[in-house]
């Protein structure tokens, strides 16, 4: 029988983290699109961005902002509306909320007040890219972005050069050749990785094999859109 936090109708008090698309709008799930019509309202990053791909869904709600910058406060107040009955759904502009996105607070929040949080799973790049990496999958360690700057970024690799889990982290299209460039430095050409670029999109490529021949495809290819990558544990030998 389906209990309460599987129902496609949202309980008066409870939050749902819902995932959202990562490009391809089908990839909505029933569930998270029947719940995103029936929440009180939708806590989303940027209303805008929310906005246009809800209309694109054919979904009308009412959109509060809660963003990096007013988390703190949002968190505290959406939390209120909660323990007031109403029923929200947490999203973000793309993907999976609190992955590498906003989220957290929130949550957390509503488990120190003993607000119900119920997960709606659905796209995350992260898991999407390993998926088909055709690497190693049993276990693997995300850790979302590399910090901006090179000497942080080289460190943090040679930290993980014996890494005995596959990586996952996600890249912008600004520093994803810085990223190939420090990658081939550190972790040599015989590392095995692979880049997902433009996921579930029209123009999706995913390469995959030893850092020296994926750099080789790199650079005639488009650096455009979005990026994931994937680095197998170093005794990874296909
Ligand atoms: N919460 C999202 C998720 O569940 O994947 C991630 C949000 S994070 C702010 C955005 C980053 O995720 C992008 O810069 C990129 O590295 C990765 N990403 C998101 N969509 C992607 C896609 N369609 N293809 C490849 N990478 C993607």
């Amino acid at each position: 029988m389906e209990g309460v936090n599987q129902s496609l109708t949202p309980e008066p008090g409870s939050l749902y983290v819902v995932a959202t698309p990562i490009g391809n709008l089908a990839d909505l799930t029933e569930r998270a699109r029947s719940l995103l019509e029936k929440v009180s309202f939708v806590a989303c990053e940027d209303t805008r961005v929310s906005g246009g791909m809800l209309s694109k869904l054919g979904i009308k709600n009412r959109l509060v902002s809660y963003h990096d910058k007013n988390e703190r406060t949002m968190a505290i107040s959406i939390a209120d509306r909660l323990a007031n009955g109403e029923s929200v759904a947490l999203i973000s502009d793309a993907g999976t909320p609190a992955v590498s996105d906003p989220g957290f607070r929130l949550t957390r929040q509503c488990h120190v007040l003993s607000i119900p949080v119920i997960p709606v799973p659905g796209p995350c790049a992260a898991t999407t890219i390993l998926s088909a990496s055709g690497l190693p999958s049993d276990g693997f360690l995300f850790v979302g972005f590399l910090p901006p700057k090179s000497a942080a970024r080289k460190r943090f690799l040679e930290s993980h050069i014996d890494s005995p889990y596959t990586i996952i982290l996600y890249e912008s299209c600004h520093r994803i050749e810085k990223l190939m460039a420090e990658m081939l430095e550190i972790l040599g050409p015989d590392r095995f990785v692979c880049i997902g670029r433009e996921l579930t999109k029209r123009f999706e490529s995913i390469t995959t094999g030893a850092l020296a021949s994926v750099a080789e495809t790199f650079k005639t290819s488009s650096k455009k859109g979005e990026f994931a990558v994937v680095i197998a544990p170093r005794k990874f030998v296909l």
